[in-house]
């Protein structure tokens, strides 16, 4: 879950080049009747932050979906749409802003799919980058049985500018029984019960806890080398903190250092506990490979 800024090029602007250039081309009486419209429901998905419990199908997309979704299929080169698309291609992430995990993500994801909302199949406020992974799960998915959204939209969703899980590692801290995946304490209600749904939609707790079991075999075996090495444990973490930050805070890696320096009672077995015997082999030297 990342904050992204929105596309440059505005929905709505784009939108008008995409219009004006169909006025010549095959489809030109059809994009010149439903321009006006079309143009209405774009800035009407903006406004409403493309909320689909708010926002209607059109029965003239659905009816006619060929025109828009070739938009979007097949751009032709050089006009706006295409430009702009390919300039969201080649943008290059780290991290998955849908759920956290380091890798580039490949496709771009349609907040609402383009077989129930084809005229927003090329629209810029409803692509964002998504995981393979991320994407199996969300298919075509946007509300569950409540008719309440499902996934969180990184365009408009400000709240995840911070972090919004914690890992919480249980006993014994060497081989812990269970990492439990939970919202942060003091969300609002609805950002939470949000979250929450978002999680369960891209099933990230088991994703997560596969990565993070990994993750905290690796800090006890580092941890038990900065022991060695009479380094301040703490002011490590932090600084590991500190890196992840800068590349998402709800990236898993940040959200697992920070729920370490938060919990009080792991940190001081990190300190101060009996660490397995065996895992003190790592390389001291920096120039190890
Ligand atoms: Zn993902």
């Amino acid at each position: 879950m990342t904050k992204l800024d929105l596309p440059k090029k505005g929905s709505v602007e784009l939108l008008k080049e995409i219009i004006a250039e169909r006025a010549k081309g095959v489809n030109a009486k059809f994009f010149a009747r439903v321009g006006d419209d079309w143009t209405e429901r774009v800035q009407a998905f903006i406004d409403a932050a493309g909320n689909p419990e708010v926002i209607k199908q059109w029965d003239e997309s659905l009816a006619n979906p060929t025109p828009f979704l070739t938009l979007y299929n097949s751009p032709a080169d050089g006009h706006a749409h295409q430009i702009v698309l390919s300039a969201m291609r080649e943008k290059k992430l780290q991290i998955c802003p849908s759920c956290g995990e380091d890798g580039t993500p490949h496709t771009l994801d349609h907040y609402l799919p383009k077989t129930d909302f084809p005229h927003f199949s090329v629209i810029p406020a409803n692509l964002s980058p998504m995981c393979d992974i991320c994407q199996g799960h969300k298919l075509a998915e946007t509300l569950d049985k409540d008719d309440l959204r499902i996934f969180i939209h990184p365009y408009f969703d400000q709240f995840v500018e911070n972090r919004v899980l914690r890992i919480v590692v249980g006993e014994p801290y060497e081989a812990p029984h269970s990492f439990e995946l939970m919202p942060m304490d003091g969300l609002e209600a609805d950002l939470e019960a949000l979250l929450l749904r978002h999680v369960a939609g891209l099933k990230l707790q088991p994703r997560f806890v596969h990565f993070v079991k990994e993750m905290h075999g690796h800090l006890i075996r580092t941890v038990a080398n900065m022991r060695a090495l009479d380094q301040n444990v703490v002011h490590q973490i932090r600084s590991f903190r500190k890196l992840e930050a800068g590349r998402g805070k709800n990236g898993w890696r940040h959200i697992y250092f920070a729920s370490v320096l938060k919990d009080g009672d792991l940190l001081d077995w990190l300190v101060n506990g009996q660490l397995p015997e065996f895992i003190d082999t790592l390389p001291d030297s920096d120039n190890e490979d």
